[in-house]
């Protein structure tokens, strides 16, 4: 069995500011070891219940954020970007399920812990078909276009919770408690350690089991919908050949989620200017 581990860091254990996942800051030294022992929770959680190779997609700013010496040497280390699948590196028809770590609610969530959807700056919001979602929706529904289905998450109750919302009744391991964007009741390192390898351990054997929630799988076109902070981000977007524009939103018509993904990435990054 094989699972490919997607993280972010935003929903790691203990983190609750921008400085503690933005590199140069004194802070993010602390976090990425932090982000490097959740990950190591589930690759140990996931080899317990028989998986026989996990890659680790290093999904955070620039995807190097993991510490690989201290990474479980059972796992591999996607890194670095831009990559083709971005924060799903590592994904194909060979992967058996997905484990999301560390991830974050969209913007505009209350209770949430540094909420934001892909870019704090740019991405008011994002809908795929007419669904409301975050990077847990885009990265999920790229692990359905494969067949994969996403088999559990971490990060806090609110990002926990959208994801079941949109994927039914995935394993789930609440690392804190947001009582705003900025402030949440975190859980001990070793308690969140223990409940992650548990959380994945279970995940994989209901994978195995055939008792996990189908792949997200999107009707067919895909129009991917980004709605930019600010219009002269959309008139950027909007350069991108057969956009639509209604005001600052911007949206992109594709046959497949791996296009539509290419397109939405392609859309932000030129609306940075
Ligand atoms: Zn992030």
């Amino acid at each position: 069995m094989k699972i490919l581990i997607a993280t972010d860091m935003e929903g790691i254990t203990g983190v609750t500011t921008w400085d503690q996942v933005t590199p140069g800051h004194a802070e993010y030294a602390r976090f990425r070891k932090q982000m490097t022992e959740d990950v190591n929770a589930a690759i140990r959680g996931a080899c317990q219940a028989g998986a026989d190779e996990v890659i680790v997609a290093d999904g955070h700013w620039n995807g190097s954020n993991i510490l690989i010496e201290d990474l479980d040497s059972r796992a591999g280390l996607n890194t670095g970007s831009p990559s083709p699948f971005s924060m799903m590196q590592g994904i194909d028809e060979g992967v058996d399920g997905v484990i999301f770590i560390g991830y974050h609610a969209r913007n505009g969530s209350p209770y949430a812990i540094l909420d934001h959807t892909w870019s704090s700056r740019t991405v008011a919001n994002v809908w795929l078909n007419d669904v409301l979602t975050g990077e847990y929706g885009l990265n999920a529904a790229v692990a359905g276009h494969f067949g994969v289905p996403v088999i559990m998450v971490t990060g806090d109750q609110t990002a926990c919770a959208q994801v079941a919302e949109l994927l039914g009744d995935v394993e789930i391991a609440v690392v804190k408690q947001a009582s705003g964007r900025y402030a949440a009741e975190c859980l001990s390192p070793e308690v969140t350690r223990e409940t992650i390898c548990g959380s994945a351990q279970r995940a994989v054997e209901r994978l195995a089991a055939g008792d996990i929630p189908e792949p997200f799988i999107l009707d067919m076109p895909i129009t991917v919908t980004v709605e930019f902070f600010t219009s002269d981000m959309a008139d950027r977007a909007s350069l991108i050949p057969f956009t639509k524009r209604a005001g600052t939103r911007v949206s992109l018509t594709n046959q497949e989620m791996a296009s539509a993904y290419r397109g939405f990435r392609a859309m932000v990054t030129l609306a940075v200017g």
